[in-house]
């Protein structure tokens, strides 16, 4: 019989599609890696599973322990179901800007969330960092992934993202494209296709407006969810990226709309702007071109938002409903 014997070893393996209508003007194969068939919904059940591992293996996690960990929702899903499964309580602190049906599913899975502003400095008392650091202090057992620092969350995707890319296009892909929030799933993904090709594949960072790995010399708010810094994470290496691609709110909701409507892909907005950022990447790249956009979420966690002309218009994005209409619901 074919069966898992819990959710969490239904993690990775997750297949790739071609982009058909969305990528007719570049000659170049696209490749979309659908991470959201992951069974928490996203990327970061991979990182989950491997960070909470090794810490059970190095002795900083113990039965009974708490996890406590500052995330913008994705985290949080993937470390709440390795973490039912395993025996422990886990805790998410997560900025205001995610979207409330983010926060209730983490509730769904039995976490607790703690939310705080998110136009705070990191260092500031009351962001999220902050609030997470004083918690892991004050509850005994209690252990804090840090997925900005802990090497085991881009190790997670150099052996498992990079391999089944590698595979699944029996090693023809010639550009891997990711956006970048910690930097884990570039930089694992990334180093392992280097390695692998003998520095053959470009990688391809995609980053929206205003975070400080295309412009640091302009930071400033915007509204794609999971993807963008204003500090660089020890987990992500600047020196990896070929070329990073900045993509506004504008043009990453646009494309998150077309994949849903044209492609049959509903994601995240962070996906839109992978979309959007390959796109323009492989502009200049020949028909022989293979490139693979990793999509890190779906896009139910986003009806409210990326597919809400209301929240659009009120987030100063209306020309997104123009630009990628949805079919009027009064017709
Ligand atoms: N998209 C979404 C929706 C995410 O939650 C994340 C993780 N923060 C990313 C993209 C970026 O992945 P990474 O942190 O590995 O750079």
């Amino acid at each position: 019989m074919a069966f898992a014997s819990n959710a969490t070893e239904l993690i990775g393996g997750t297949p790739l599609v071609r982009l058909n209508r969305v990528a007719v003007d570049v000659p170049a194969t696209v490749l979309a890696k659908l991470e959201y068939l992951n069974p928490g919904g996203s990327s970061k059940d991979r990182i989950a599973a491997r960070m909470v591992e090794a810490a059970e293996a190095d002795g900083s996690l113990r039965p009974g322990g708490t996890i406590v960990e500052p995330t913008s929702g994705n985290t949080g899903v993937g470390l709440a179901l390795v973490a039912q499964q395993r025996g422990y309580r886990a805790i998410f602190v997560l900025p205001d800007k995610v979207s409330r049906d983010k926060i209730r599913v983490l509730g769904a899975y039995g976490a607790q969330v703690v939310v705080t502003p998110a136009d705070v400095a990191p260092d500031d008392p009351r962001s999220y960092y902050s609030v997470a650091d004083r918690l892991v202090e004050g509850i005994p057992g209690a252990w804090q992934p840090n997925q900005y620092a802990n090497p085991n969350a881009p190790a997670s995707h150099y052996a498992t993202t990079g391999p089944e890319i590698w595979a699944a296009t029996e090693g023809r892909i010639t550009h891997f494209i990711a956006g970048i929030g910690t930097g884990g799933t570039i930089t694992g993904t990334g180093h392992y296709l280097k390695e692998v090709s003998g520095g053959r594949v470009q990688v391809i960072g995609v980053d929206p407006a205003g975070s400080i790995y295309s412009d640091p010399n302009d930071v400033h708010g915007y509204a794609v969810e999971g993807v963008g810094e204003d500090f660089y994470p020890e987990v992500y290496d600047r020196d990896l990226p070929d070329r990073i691609e900045q993509v506004d709110d504008h043009d990453a909701f646009v494309m998150t709309r077309r994949l849903a409507c044209e492609e049959g892909l509903l994601v995240g907005g962070s996906s839109g702007m992978a979309v959007q950022g390959a796109l323009r990447a492989l502009a200049d790249a020949g028909p022989d071109a293979l490139a693979v956009v990793l999509l890190p979420d779906g896009g139910r966690g986003y009806i409210g938002t990326v597919f809400d002309d209301d929240w659009l218009t009120a987030h100063g994005l209306a020309s997104v409903t123009e630009d990628a209409p949805l079919p009027d619901d009064t017709a």
